[in-house]
């Protein structure tokens, strides 16, 4: 079994990442162009579903991007919600007087 930890690191030319989760599908060879990227797709994308707050363990999720923000394309296998989940890293919000 590969060391996770290992591959994690060499393939985080971004910097140091924390310990990857178990995943069931192998990982690019670290150096690969996308190493990175899937590492941190692993670490970051949505773990249970919006709608329902099932496992997406058996759903599908999709990273692509725009700009910035990193967009999880999420369908859950539970309830059938689609829908897209963003990482963003700032966001101006207006609150209500109260
Ligand atoms: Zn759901």
């Amino acid at each position: 079994m590969p060391d996770l930890n290992e591959e994690a690191r060499r393939a985080a030319h971004h910097g140091p990442m924390p310990a990857l989760p178990p995943d069931p599908y192998r990982l690019p060879p670290p150096g690969d162009w996308f190493a990175s990227d899937a590492a941190h797709h692993l670490l970051d994308k949505p773990k249970f579903c919006p709608g329902c707050s099932a496992a997406l363990d058996r759903g599908l999720i999709t990273e692509w991007w725009s700009g910035t923000d990193r967009v999880f394309l999420t369908w859950c296998a539970a309830c059938k919600w689609t829908g897209n989940v963003v990482l963003f890293d700032r966001a101006i919000i207006e609150e209500p007087e109260h």
